[in-house]
């Protein structure tokens, strides 16, 4: 699979696995686990948690799942604003660790900006990077001015942001500014909420030239621009393949540009829209 350098030299894969509302119910645990175990399986190695997401147990999900196959996984988690001062970040890393059953994680995210100061956090997180316990840093929900009052020479690794044919405003001006300071993004949401992108005519349409599904359209897009990567979230099986056949389907010129006539990119900067 394509990926993406982070600025450590390890690579990102373009398509990975979110999990979020994974853990919250007990009932579909069992076959919560099976669907990360598949997505290993089938190569899809980076997997997307929080330690928020179903209150600890969306990790708990994935450290099931990765038992015994860590080395294959690139482990993505990431700390609350709430808990992001600098011992509360080594706290709520440890905790992390342990339900993900992990000794390290390969890239930390604060999940959005907080009251700490991220300079704070940031000490913290290097902390967790010298002892061994984190690979990586980066944010989540950062704006490009959010990037720029980050202390100078800070080792941001990623930001994650929401990103589909709806929600394109980080096109204006983020997207080029990580390209530009060779920080990946990770785009969150691709397959958007509520229907109104996998129901949208144009992106149906274009599904129906190639062969493929509406979900692999929306996720080929997410990918289409150097630097950046994609974490759609399944619960079901079968859709852990189809999503994954979004890694080998190019859009046309045609393609994208009805996509812009469906979903019209922004023309001036939009404040970052999150969920
Ligand atoms: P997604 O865009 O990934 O959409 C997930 C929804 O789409 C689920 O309801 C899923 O249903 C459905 N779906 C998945 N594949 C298909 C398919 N092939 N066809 C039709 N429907 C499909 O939304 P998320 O909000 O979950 O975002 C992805 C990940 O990004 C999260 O899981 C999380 O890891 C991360 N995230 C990060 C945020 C942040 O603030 N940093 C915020 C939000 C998300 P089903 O499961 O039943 O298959």
């Amino acid at each position: 699979m394509r990926a993406v350098r982070l600025p450590d030299g390890r690579d990102l894969p373009v398509l990975g696995l979110g999990t979020w509302k994974m853990g919250e119910d007990r009932a579909r645990v069992a076959d919560e686990v099976r669907v990360v175990q598949r997505a290993l399986d089938l190569g899809i190695t980076l997997l997307d948690t929080a330690e928020i997401y179903a209150s600890g147990r969306s990790e708990q999900v994935v450290g099931e799942a990765i038992a015994g196959r860590r080395d294959q996984v690139f482990l993505v988690t990431k700390v609350a604003p709430s808990n992001a001062s600098r011992r509360g970040t080594v706290r709520a890393c440890e905790a992390s660790l342990k339900r993900l059953g992990t000794e390290v994680i390969d890239l930390y995210l604060l999940h959005w900006i907080g009251g700490t100061p991220i300079g704070e956090t940031i000490e913290a997180f290097e902390t967790l990077k010298a002892e061994g316990k984190i690979r990586a840093w980066g944010v989540s929900n950062f704006d490009t001015d959010d990037l720029e009052a980050m202390p100078a020479g800070a080792q941001c690794a990623a930001n994650q942001v929401l990103y589909n044919p709806r929600s394109r405003g980080i096109e204006h001006s983020l997207i080029p500014y990580c390209q530009a300071h060779a920080i990946p993004i990770m785009a969150y949401t691709p397959l958007g909420q509520s229907g109104q992108v996998l129901d949208n005519a144009t992106i149906g349409e274009i599904a129906r030239r190639h062969g493929a599904t509406p979900a692999q359209v929306a996720l080929a897009w997410s990918i289409r621009n150097p630097g950046v990567v994609t974490i759609p979230k399944t619960a079901t099986l079968a859709r852990v393949e189809e999503n994954l056949g979004a890694a080998e389907l190019t859009l046309t010129e045609a393609d994208l540009a009805d996509i812009d006539r469906a979903f019209p990119p922004p023309r001036s900067k939009r404040s970052l829209e999150m969920i």
